[in-house]
């Protein structure tokens, strides 16, 4: 679906991605893991085509994103922004139904499109007309993902969503997505610097280290056969105290 090859960025002369390769596969969940810096948002960035990259390829369906119409492209994806990324200005409904309304769908559709979304996210209707100031944050991250389930992607891309949650909002939250991602079987990208949640989305996990690939493969891979003492370091930290 997105192939990468040898995929590089760099920022000031200082490369933070790559290279990298990396193929998504269609229908499943992918997990973007590593430590602060390491580059996933970037990595993210790249495939949405919101950057460009210095070196290497993106090929999208079989062809180089390049040639792809970019607006079009951006519509078959949903985008979960780090810390939410709601515009502070609008509600919820009108962050959440901005790009259906610019695509000119009636108000009728839209209605009924935003009515299933509040039903599939567990977001309480009365909720819809608020500020994103006067909702809370695992309320926020739900807009957010209304937003980026609004056109129907084929691709769901969620940059750190459940990051900033208390312990028990993003254990909350982590199950209704997960539920999310299996009823709809879309294709996600899931960036996260928590290898329990990675554990328990991914498919696949990809861990990054300086920008590249670490280790790619399940939890018990990488558990079981390290390819790099960072990979069994990175695990350690994050066990749970005895
Ligand atoms: P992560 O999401 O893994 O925490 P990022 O992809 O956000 O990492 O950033 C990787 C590195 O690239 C960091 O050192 C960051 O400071 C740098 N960086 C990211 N975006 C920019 C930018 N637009 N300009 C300059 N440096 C950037
Ligand atoms: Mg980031």
């Amino acid at each position: 679906m997105i192939a990468l090859s040898q995929v590089e960025k760099s920022f000031d002369g200082h490369r933070v991605v790559g290279p990298i390769s990396l193929e998504i596969a269609a229908k499943a969940t992918m997990v973007l893991i590593g430590p602060s810096g390491c580059g996933k948002s970037t990595l993210l960035k790249l495939m949405l085509g919101l950057l460009r990259p210095d070196g290497g390829g993106i090929e999208v369906g079989g062809s180089p994103l390049e040639d792809h119409d970019l607006g079009r492209y951006r519509h078959s994806l949903g985008y979960v922004v780090q810390q939410g990324g709601l515009f502070p200005h609008m509600t919820a409904r009108q962050n959440a139904t901005l790009m259906a309304g610019q695509l000119g769908w009636e108000a009728g559709r839209i209605a009924a499109r935003l009515d299933a979304l509040l039903a599939l996210t567990k977001l309480k209707p009365d909720l819809i007309d608020r500020y994103p100031a006067e909702l809370s944050g695992g309320q926020r991250q739900r807009v957010g993902l209304v937003r980026a389930l609004f056109l129907d992607p084929d691709l769901l891309l969620l940059d750190e969503p459940l990051g900033a949650l208390d312990p028990l909002i993003r254990f909350e939250l982590q199950n209704d997505l997960k539920e999310i991602f299996d009823s709809l079987h879309k294709t996600v990208v899931l960036v996260t610097h928590d290898m329990g949640e990675a554990r328990f989305f991914a498919d696949t996990i990809v861990l990054l280290k300086d920008g590249r690939i670490a280790q790619t493969g399940s939890f018990e891979e990488l558990v079981d056969s390290p390819q790099d003492p960072f990979v069994s370091r990175f695990i350690e930290a994050q066990r749970a105290p005895a």
